[in-house]
């Protein structure tokens, strides 16, 4: 059988190819810690140095990057499914008021608040004095908040959004009311202190630093997208609280606690010493290296099963943050061997990952990984992978890191969004028989409902990057790029993926000279490309850039065609398990909504198929390949199986809405 070339067939073909599209595919490189042999790497030996063994040093010595994405000042979403995906989450952050997402903080601080309480993670259970703690329930609230501030400062940078900027702020100018009367040098939190003397005394607590986190992130991106200077302010306060409190610590205890969930805590400071030339952050920063998992990472080994996996993507990230300030290899090597694994070995068909929020299986078990929960792919992981993505790329800029990231986009993060409410997704489940479950208005507040808001706040980001010889675009996504400072815009029109071609068109203050370098998909084939209504002599390379360098001037168009197929794609560790992707889009099997309330739609964070059985069809395929015997059904994107006993309509999983589904196949 013929299997889809993009994902987990891709080291194969890097292994194979001497070609230079091959040799820009992400691939394992080679470990500059040990000249060991891989076989005796994965052993271990008594000699090796774990590369994480002595205290950490920072030096400052920043990596110029290779690529650098527009910033999404400079980018707009035109009218199309992501736009349509940018307004219901936009919509959903409207309905939410400031003083609801403040309520929790001011009474922490002893302020006055009369807003009506938020539920689910945010909720505020009281101490009952006497009583031990019952449950965690509520020991992350202030998480959202922090997550609302990055999404109201992205909202303003990707759409000029001011009113929510003024929302956010005033909440950063009422979080600072609370720092400066909780006054304990500079914590600012939604909780008491007492929740970190737990963390301390390795008592039960959930996960305070991954709350802070995500205050500090949303302060930085009110400074640093939404030029808000008092969110820096707040930030280098909490900053200040959080150094004091890790420098009190002995090295081996805090590792310990390291052991507890603190979200991208490494990541946030490593940011702030590089925005603002402090290297007291940097080295805070560093006491949040969990050496355990980084050290078997810089060896390029997989460790990861038994992790979970929301934990440690955001740990990853901020490794690479550290490599990109230091220059440190062993940081590199943590980000781009993780990246390796994780999209190579551990990631399902729509590049979600992670399966009751953990790995449970061995590397390349995903077939067994599926079956041991309904809780595969947490959004969280997919909404961080991006992001690790993207510093991946911006490193090396090569092209097949785009393969990665536009199939996650369009088929995870497109798909798991409720079309109108805005509410999102906590699991995609990839069980068949599955349907989508989301957030409710206002009692979920889940980490998904958090990153949620991120994701769909920015979701014009990473479509056009640019290099010292020009600009690359990457995604195909109705858009128009302003490079003002060249006086250069380029406006994408597509109806893509429904439609096979991208059309490109230039208005130029002046003639620019300059490459546009346009991502050929590794999953296309007999691409081609005309300016101004002539085709190219060259034959774009799948997995590689087409480079049209010349003079631009306003008018010029550039037309691409991408002709898409059907692929099958099959589990590494069961070949009659498979997925059917056309092009980029995974399809998914419609199996109707019979049986399904609105309340097993709304408020869940994931299905309960087995409460209502459903048979799920099995095929058997021709050996001629999915055409063969899956054809066109009419509509664009749609598919019906043929001659088997019983037939199945196959559309973009990213369509399917209030319906069970079915991506993984019994095919015999
Ligand atoms: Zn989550």
């Amino acid at each position: 059988m013929r299997r889809n070339l993009s994902r987990r067939g891709f080291a194969a073909i890097v292994a194979g190819a001497g070609s230079l599209a091959a040799q820009q595919q992400p691939a394992p490189p080679p470990n500059p810690n040990t000249s060991l042999q891989p076989q005796e790497r994965r052993q271990g030996t008594l000699d090796e140095v774990p590369p994480f063994k002595d205290p950490i040093q920072f030096a400052r010595n920043p990596v110029a990057p290779k690529v650098e994405p527009f910033p999404m000042t400079q980018v707009r979403l035109l009218p199309g499914p992501f736009l349509d995906a940018a307004e219901w989450n936009r919509g959903y952050m409207n309905r939410l008021a400031a003083d609801r997402l403040l309520h929790n903080f001011r009474l922490n601080a002893g302020l006055d608040s009369k807003a009506e309480p938020l539920g689910g993670w945010e909720v505020y259970v009281a101490p009952t004095p006497g009583q031990p703690r019952r449950n965690s329930e509520g020991e992350l609230r202030g998480h959202f908040t922090g997550h609302f501030l990055s999404a109201s400062a992205q909202l303003y940078a990707s759409m000029g959004d001011k009113e929510a900027k003024s929302k956010g702020d005033y909440m950063v100018a009422e979080l600072a009311r609370c720092q400066e009367k909780l006054g304990a040098g500079g914590y600012l939190s939604a909780f008491p202190t007492e929740w970190f003397d737990r963390l301390d005394a390795r008592r039960p607590v959930w996960a305070p630093f991954y709350t802070i986190h995500k205050i500090m992130a949303g302060m930085f991106d009110m400074y640093q997208l939404a030029g808000n200077k008092q969110a820096l302010t707040v930030l280098e306060g909490m900053s200040n609280w959080a150094d004091e409190w890790t420098r009190s610590k002995s090295e081996e205890h805090m590792q310990d606690i390291l052991n507890t969930e603190y979200g991208g805590m490494n990541d946030i400071l490593y940011k702030l010493a590089a925005a603002t030339g402090n290297d007291r952050w940097a080295a805070a920063g560093d006491r949040f290296t969990k050496k355990r998992f980084f050290n078997p990472l810089a060896l390029r080994r997989d460790e990861l099963t038994g992790l979970h996996v929301n934990t440690h993507i955001p740990q990853v990230i901020g490794a690479a943050q550290r490599y990109e300030i230091s220059g440190d290899m062993r940081f590199h090597d943590v980000a781009d061997y993780f990246w390796y694994e994780v999209a190579t070995a551990r990631s399902y068909v729509t590049e979600g990952t992670s399966n009751g929020e953990g790995w449970l299986a061995q590397p390349r078990m995903l077939a067994s990984e599926l079956k041991r929960s309904v809780a595969t792919a947490e959004c969280c992981c997919s909404y961080n992978m991006l992001k690790l993505t993207r510093h991946l790329y911006g490193w090396k800029g090569g092209p097949g890191y785009f393969d990665y990231y536009e199939r996650a986009l369009f088929n995870h993060r497109l798909g798991t969004i409720q079309p109108k409410t805005g509410f999102t997704q906590y699991y995609l489940s990839l069980t068949p028989g599955a349907w989508k479950t989301f957030n409710t208005e206002d009692k979920s507040f889940w980490c998904c409902t958090g990153s949620g808001v991120e994701e769909y706040s920015k979701l014009n980001d990473s479509i056009y990057w640019r290099d010292e010889d020009g600009v690359l675009v990457n995604l195909f996504i109705p858009s128009e790029l302003n490079w003002e400072e060249k006086g250069f815009r380029l406006r994408q029109e597509t109806r893509f993926p429904e439609q096979q071609t991208t059309s490109l068109t230039v208005t130029a203050a002046r003639p620019a000279s300059m490459a546009l370098k346009l991502r050929v998909p590794a999953w296309t084939r007999s691409a081609s490309v005309k300016v101004n209504g002539r085709a190219i002599d060259v034959t774009p390379t799948p997995g590689s850039y087409l480079t049209l360098t010349r003079s631009w001037k306003t008018g010029d168009r550039i037309e691409m065609t991408l002709p898409m197929r059907l692929t099958v794609e099959s589990m590494p560790d069961d070949p009659k398990t498979q997925a059917f992707l056309y092009g980029p889009i995974v399809l998914a099997g419609d199996l109707g909504s019979e049986g399904l309330t609105e309340q097993m739609i709304v408020g869940p964070n994931a299905p309960r198929p087995q409460r209502v059985p459903l048979e799920v069809p099995t095929f058997k395929a021709a050996n001629a390949g999915p055409s063969s015997w899956i054809k066109p059904a009419g509509a664009p994107l749609s598919f019906r199986t043929t001659g088997q006993s019983k037939d199945v309509t196959l559309v973009p999983l990213n369509s399917i809405f209030g319906a069970r589904y079915s991506v993984y196949w019994q095919v015999g």
